[in-house]
């Protein structure tokens, strides 16, 4: 990628520690969303393929787990220490195919840079727990371990951070791990592999193999797989979940989202706008977290809308790559065509377009680029259609609601349930707002309610199948199993005088005869 100049990309599959590259298997091309020119091709792996990462991943595991501990993270310590070396080239490479504008992309590897931060703490989150005399000899012992191998497969929307939620958390407890990419972002991982192999990380601790469906299918039965997780949209969700309930896995599910943001009466307007910005179109709207309804009450319905057109006109669409392009496109002809599939809808439904981003203007070089602009729609209702499902692209829809309690009731009724946001400084509304709202993740005056690295992250209802959320300590409890110990250290032979609850009985009256399968 030297001067800006993108040579044609090969995917490879990297297994064992090896770069492999696939004879004969088809290969789908990849596009520069930003251009529409196709940038290099991806195999499409068979589940031959799938089945020998398995085995790499197994074989690795056994020396992994039991690698002392601070080996182990001091490998999570010198994949940081990459990354941050070469954090300009990851982020290039997230602009190139996923087209995130390139400084989304930046912020999206320093993102990653926190998660390996967190993970280092591994040592610290890992820690079990002992409960000291039980009986007088006896002492119970939980202990947190890893499990094997995990599969895990990304959304072509966030190629590094779904890395940064799964295998730092993952490798670092002592697990080996199997990487499936979107076959829309592969160019990431293709990068992260060099890393891998540059800071000697053992063969086999993480594969990465690409492809669709095939690659992950031959997880869900097989013996030596323990768990499976993804970030993705909800039908694939529980898809997954159907397949990974029949062979027994642990999952932990990520899905799809419809996010609100709410601007009560006593909304400071410029923060409010200015988060609406960037919650609506960052990312071209393809965030799992990204703003899709603003809600608005009475008192504000007029003049906030028109603020919000008057500051989405100034959104400039363009190339990923220039820096003063504010929105990129989205990642594919396909996508652009369902995003404009969903305006014809809103317009059919009778909801009013007040700002139409179809065809925006865009600069020569970008003309068959996939590119939607601000779009936005007002007197949505609630059943309509662009009021309920995912468009995932950067079309809003504005609805009027009575209050609070109103708003509330909406968020409650929908069947995702990610995030929401409101805006406001009135304590009440606030406090009622977090208690209440039907989502896993809430935001207060911030437009895009992400937690920090050291927090868990994830949804509720069918945005998030399972029960751990990724990062944060709910990571390290997705990645390990407890066991319990329960142990007598009774003296040598001939000094044993029992429990102190035995010596009780023994000494007072006859016992009842009670038989107990623990021991005392
Ligand atoms: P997708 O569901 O089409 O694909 C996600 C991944 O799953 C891809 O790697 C794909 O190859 C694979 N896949 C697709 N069908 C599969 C199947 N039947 N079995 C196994 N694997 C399958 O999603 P996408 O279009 O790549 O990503 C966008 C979606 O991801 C949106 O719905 C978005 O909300 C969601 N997402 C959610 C979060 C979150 O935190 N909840 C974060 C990012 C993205």
């Amino acid at each position: 990628m030297a001067n800006g100049e993108i040579e044609f990309i090969k995917i490879k599959n990297f297994i064992d520690g090896q770069w492999v590259e696939e004879t004969g298997v088809e290969l789908e091309p990849l596009y520069n969303p930003s251009t529409g020119e196709q940038i290099g091709e991806i195999p499409i792996s068979t589940p031959e393929t799938s089945a020998a990462a398995v085995e790499s991943s197994y074989a690795a595991y056994d020396a992994w787990r039991c690698l002392p501990i601070p080996k182990r993270v001091g490998y999570l310590f010198d994949m940081r220490r990459a990354m941050q070396e070469n954090a300009e080239e990851l982020a290039l490479s997230i602009a190139v195919d996923q087209a995130k504008h390139i400084s989304e992309a930046r912020g999206e590897v320093q993102r990653v840079i926190e998660l390996l931060e967190t993970a280092c703490g591994i040592p610290t989150m890992i820690q079990g727990d002992t409960l000291e005399g039980i009986s007088g000899n006896i002492n119970g012992r939980v202990i947190r371990q890893p499990l094997g191998v995990f599969g895990g497969i990304a959304p072509f929307n966030f190629p590094a951070l779904v890395f940064g939620w799964f295998i730092p958390f993952a490798i670092g407890a002592g697990n080996t791990f199997i990487y499936k990419p979107s076959t829309q972002s592969p160019y990431f991982m293709q990068k992260m592999g060099d890393i891998f192999n540059d800071i000697g990380l053992p063969k086999g601790v993480i594969n990465i193999v690409h492809g669709h469906r095939n690659v992950p299918q031959v997880w869900y039965d097989h013996p030596k797989i323990s768990g499976v997780c993804l970030v993705g949209s909800t039908p694939t969700a529980k898809n997954i979940a159907e397949n990974c309930g029949r062979g027994g896995k642990r999952t932990m599910l990520l899905g799809g989202a419809k996010n609100y943001l709410v601007a009560m009466e006593d909304v400071q307007t410029d923060i409010f706008i200015e988060n609406f910005i960037i919650s609506c179109y960052g990312s071209a709207g393809q965030r799992c977290l990204a703003g899709s309804i603003v809600a608005l009450v009475p008192e504000i319905y007029d003049s906030m809308i028109e603020k919000m057109i008057e500051a989405s006109k100034k959104v400039v669409v363009g190339d990923a790559m220039d820096p003063d392009v504010y929105m990129g496109p989205v990642i594919s002809s396909a996508a652009k065509k369902k995003i404009e599939n969903y305006i014809d809808i809103g317009i059919e439904g009778g909801s009013k377009l007040v700002l139409d981003g179809r065809n925006p203007n865009v600069p020569e070089k970008n003309k068959d680029g996939y590119f939607v602009g601000p779009t936005i729609f007002t007197d949505v209702t609630p059943c309509r259609t662009i009021a309920k499902e995912e468009i995932f692209g950067p079309v809003v829809s504005v609805m009027k609601i009575s209050g609070i309690d109103d708003v509330l009731e909406l968020i409650r009724a929908q069947e995702f349930g990610n995030g929401a946001c409101i805006f406001t400084q009135n304590l009440y509304y606030t406090e009622k707002f977090i208690a209440e709202a039907d989502v896993g993740m809430v935001g207060v005056n911030v437009g895009i309610p992400a937690p920090h690295p050291y927090l868990p992250f994830g949804g509720i209802k069918d945005s998030h199948l399972g029960t751990d959320k990724v990062q944060g300590k709910d990571g390290i409890d997705f990645f390990t199993q407890n066991k319990i110990a329960t142990v007598r250290f009774a003296p040598p032979t001939g000094y044993y005088t029992g429990g102190e609850d035995e010596k009780a009985e023994t000494t007072s009256k006859k016992p009842q005869d009670v038989r107990s399968c623990v021991a005392r």
